[in-house]
């Protein structure tokens, strides 16, 4: 039996001893790296996950190796990317809780280099309600009927409401609709920093290719040019001839056209020419509605008090409410056993007073370091050696999502980095975070201590 087959008895065994979300949570992408004598030794994603399994499922494990292996005493770990080049734990049940969306449009997305939309974020998982029933509408619309009816169709609203998730639905459709058409999102710092880098290494023409060049342009959170006159006069044009030529433009922001300060009269006026829509925040119904879509995609089981507990008690902010759901099946999954209500109150309880804990850079570094098993010291520095280099992307990413830090802000703290530095950790966290539900895990897991600890 070689080293693949000995590894797939073991995952056998413990697949039908554990629930499938826990079974996939921590064996998922684990795989034996190698085998001696007496020894073998398992490659797992994250330290965490190797803590978690030597702990809880070392026996177990040991048990099942030696009716196959007698001579085994041992179980090694490694920690590392090793293990995920070679998922041999792609097990049935570990692939039956990826999304069954297996249409040749995914397979497609998956193929292809990575433009800039979430996979997650389509319309099929979009739960509509009165609060964005007209974005909703008008969404479906353009991706539709680009270029013709809504141009640009403007999508306004507070944080966490669902305004990026829709935008990158109106391109997934597109695609769907036009295979090989080209849609570019980007947020509008992305756009700004582009335009920059564009002038200063003399790359104009490339730039202009870029972006005038598509067939749906997607500019999230366009508040942000405020105060930049050059970039909103370069973004004028890309407007004015993307939409001569019946291209479609979507853009959003946290507020209608007219409450953007610092940004051109002409500029304000256009994004008025098609459609704004805006998003409010979702009623108890659409709450409810959103959690028991994420459960059900999830596979997990989650008690119904449990839910309305959080539908009533998270009510502004569906990021939060994914947020608070995540960390209850965390817990679960730990505890391995259902939640009762008692249980979600208290994690909840402590989530919600945290939320006004001041975060600082240092304390999410210090979380961080904590997490991956490294010294702060290591974090902050300027090692480009993978072990550290990761760590400090996913701290660079929370500082981002959780304090709202400026790009400049947080790569003075990590040793000066340049801000470009900082804006593509950032965005590489977040893209592998999309269709990584490791690093989403562990995102979640971060976030737990910060917050719950
Ligand atoms: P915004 O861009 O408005 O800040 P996002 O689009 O990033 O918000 O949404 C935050 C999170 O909430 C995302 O994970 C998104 O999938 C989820 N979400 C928002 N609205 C909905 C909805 N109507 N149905 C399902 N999930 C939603
Ligand atoms: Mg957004």
């Amino acid at each position: 039996m070689n080293n693949q087959q000995l590894w797939q008895s073991v995952l056998g065994n413990m697949e039908v001893s554990l629930s499938r979300g826990n079974f996939t949570t921590w064996f998922k992408n684990t795989a034996v790296v190698d085998r001696s004598d007496d020894a073998i030794t398992i490659g797992v994603p994250s330290e965490f996950i190797r803590k978690w399994i030597s702990e809880k499922f070392q026996s177990e494990i040991l048990k099942v190796l030696k009716q196959i292996a007698p001579e085994i005493r041992e179980i090694k770990y490694q920690v590392g990317q090793k293990a995920a080049a070679e998922p041999a734990a792609q097990t049935a049940a570990a692939s039956k809780t990826e999304t069954p969306e297996a249409t040749p449009y995914r397979e497609q997305q998956e193929a292809r280099a990575f433009d800039g939309l979430n996979p997650r974020y389509t319309f099929e998982t979009f739960v509509t309600g009165k609060n964005n029933e007209l974005a909703n509408a008008a969404s479906v619309a353009v991706s539709n009927n680009p270029g013709t009816q809504y141009n640009p169709l403007f999508i306004y609203g507070g944080v966490g409401l669902g305004k990026t998730h829709l935008m990158h639905a109106v391109g997934h459709q597109f695609l769907r609709k036009n295979r090989g058409g080209k849609v570019l999102y980007v947020t509008s710092e992305k756009f700004t920093n582009d335009y920059v880098s564009g002038l200063q290494t003399k790359q104009m023409p490339e730039f202009k290719k870029r972006y005038r060049t598509v067939d749906m342009l997607l500019v999230d959170d366009i508040q942000f040019i405020s105060g930049k006159e050059t970039t909103q006069e370069e973004f004028f044009h890309t407007f004015n001839e993307l939409r001569d030529r019946g291209k479609q433009i979507v853009l959003t922001s946290d507020r209608p056209p007219k409450d953007i300060t610092g940004i051109e009269q002409r500029l304000i006026s256009r994004f008025e020419w098609g459609m704004v829509a805006d998003i409010q925040v979702p009623d108890l119904e659409t709450r409810l509605a959103i959690l028991n879509a994420k459960v059900a995609k999830k596979n997990v089981r989650i008690d119904d008090e449990v839910l309305s507990y959080i539908a009533e008690n998270i009510t502004n902010n569906i990021r939060e409410l994914e947020g608070a759901l995540n960390r209850l099946i965390v817990q679960e999954q730990m505890e391995n056993k259902p939640m009762t209500l008692e249980n979600a109150k208290g994690i909840l309880a402590n989530m919600l007073s945290a939320k006004k804990k001041v975060l600082s850079l240092k304390k999410i570094s210090m979380s961080v370091a904590e997490f991956y098993n490294i010294s702060m010291e290591d974090l902050l520095k300027q090692s480009r050696r993978k072990e550290y280099v990761k760590p400090r992307q996913v701290a660079m990413y929370l500082a981002r999502k959780e304090m709202g830090s400026s790009f400049p802000a947080i790569g003075e703290f990590f040793g000066g980095r340049d801000h470009t530095t900082v804006m593509h950790g950032v965005e590489k966290i977040e893209n592998i975070a999309a269709a990584n539900e490791v690093l989403k895990q562990e995102l979640d897991l971060i976030l737990d201590k910060l917050y719950v600890n």
